[in-house]
């Protein structure tokens, strides 16, 4: 299984042909989960000592697995944020599997780094960082978030020589930092949101003043949040930061697409002051999962919180190179940017503003149409591509129906989602090809 035989070449361009016509479709099959038993019918002998060889095995990925596995890049999939990568970067996550590149470190994958760190670089600028600015990319936003805080807090502990065990955000803020804290036995502190459900710096130094200002390591501000789509006042919250010399993180995983859009990008003033800022290009830069860009402005304080040693590592940890594991949790990694710079250098980042402004005129539709639309009503004007709306005189059971019904009839996916206690439907538009027609049809379904 090592060789390369006749059979192996054919394989090859078994596998490639099923990629190929997958990404040709158009659309895809929006498809659905299957229970464990139904699978079990199908699959459940798979593994033998034998093997059934790679055509019959491609052929049951195909016919059954595959079908059960939602299609998040489905116009019509609306639900948590889609996956809706461009065709070259999809095309190229295959070349990246076929490459066996260890892109942790310069001495193994320079040119891979090479190449991702010019895809940050693109970022860092959009956000106005620094030209000292660098990171790599992480599997995800959760990672990025743990890391980024594990940076913040063994900075605030070098530099003061104390244990601050305090993060401020708000209820806004992702499950992600939640769940970082608990890692990291740290206390999440909410912070109250205003009337517009942003963090402020107000509301921030009250909550900073009122624990102790030396006990905090980190300020979460969201730059889109999941849920709502908000954009935590940036430039009031970068103040409070800097006044109590407390790290300055922006969660940008969903919305920091939205710094190549000009007709939002005001909304952001204030992230280039950030100590740290994620993106996860797997949302809304149309990369393949998994793929979050983690951008530190002074990288040198994330690599001595990060960097592993052993003496196994010396050869890599003693030289002045670049290893981008040196800026995160985990060691061994996927070079898992480079989808994402190859489609950044194959269409131009022109293409990404407009295939960006093009969602968030659709979601800008969606709003419009829900306000004249009197059985639907607005939660919050968007300010990006999520859109949160109330079906007037509907139960959380009503919206669980027709949830299912769209499903059912395969004709979308959007799971309601919840606001303060009350069921809601919710957009998260991130795929160029949803239109204006698909976001009527769902609304009509609604009546
Ligand atoms: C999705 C999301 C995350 C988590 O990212 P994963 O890639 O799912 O781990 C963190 N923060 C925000 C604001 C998100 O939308």
């Amino acid at each position: 299984m090592h060789r390369f035989t006749e059979e192996t070449s054919q394989l090859g361009e078994a596998i490639l042909k099923y990629a190929a016509d997958r990404l040709a479709l158009d659309p895809v099959p929006l498809d659905a989960p299957r229970t464990e038993s139904e699978l079990e019918s199908v699959a459940g002998g798979a593994i033998s000592a034998q093997g059934m060889g790679g055509q019959a095995a491609l052929r049951l990925f195909e016919d059954e697995l595959a079908l059960a596995c939602l299609s998040t890049d489905h116009p019509r999939y609306l639900s948590f944020i889609p996956c809706a990568p461009t065709r070259e970067a999809a095309m190229f996550d295959l070349v990246v599997g076929a490459s066996s590149i260890y892109g942790g470190s310069w001495l193994e994958g320079a040119g891979a780094v090479y190449a991702e760190n010019q895809a940050l670089r693109w970022i860092a600028n959009l956000a106005g960082l620094p030209e000292s600015a660098g990171g790599a990319f992480v599997q995800g936003g959760t990672i990025g978030n743990l890391s980024a805080l594990v940076a913040a807090r063994a900075t605030a502990r070098a530099r003061n020589n104390t244990r601050p065990f305090r993060v401020a955000a708000t209820v806004g803020s992702h499950s992600s930092i939640q769940s970082a804290c608990e890692v990291m036995d740290a206390e999440l502190v909410q912070v109250p949101v205003d009337d517009d459900l942003r963090l402020t710096g107000d509301n921030l130094r009250k909550a900073i003043v009122e624990h102790g200002p030396e006990t905090f390591f980190a300020v979460v501000a969201t730059a889109g949040t999941t849920n709502l789509g908000i954009i935590d006042d940036l430039q009031s919250v970068a103040d409070v930061c800097e006044e109590f010399g407390i790290w300055f993180h922006v969660d940008g995983a969903y919305g920091g697409a939205g710094l190549a859009a000009p007709s939002v990008r005001d909304k952001y003033a204030g992230v280039e002051r950030a100590d740290s800022f994620i993106v996860d290009p797997h949302k809304w830069l149309f990369a393949p999962f998994d793929c979050c860009a983690l951008l530190y402005r002074e990288p040198a304080l994330a690599r001595a919180a990060h960097t592993q040693h052993a003496s196994y590592l010396d050869v890599l940890t003693e030289a002045p190179d670049w290893n981008p594991t040196d800026y995160s949790i985990g060691l061994t990694r996927r070079a898992r940017g480079l989808p994402f710079w190859f489609s950044l250098v194959a269409n131009g980042t022109d293409a990404y503003t407009e295939a960006i402004e093009h969602t968030l005129s659709v979601a800008r539709f969606a709003a419009d149409q829900i306000e004249q639309r009197p059985y639907l009503e607005l939660v919050r004007e968007p300010d990006l591509s999520v859109v949160v709306f109330r079906r007037t005189g509907w139960s959380s059971q009503d919206y669980q129906a027709w949830s299912d019904k769209l499903l059912e009839e395969q004709s979308a996916f959007v799971v309601p989602t919840s606001h303060n206690g009350e069921t809601l439907a919710r957009f998260a538009v991130v795929n160029p090809n949803t239109s204006t027609e698909d976001i009527a049809a769902i609304l009509d379904s609604m009546e």
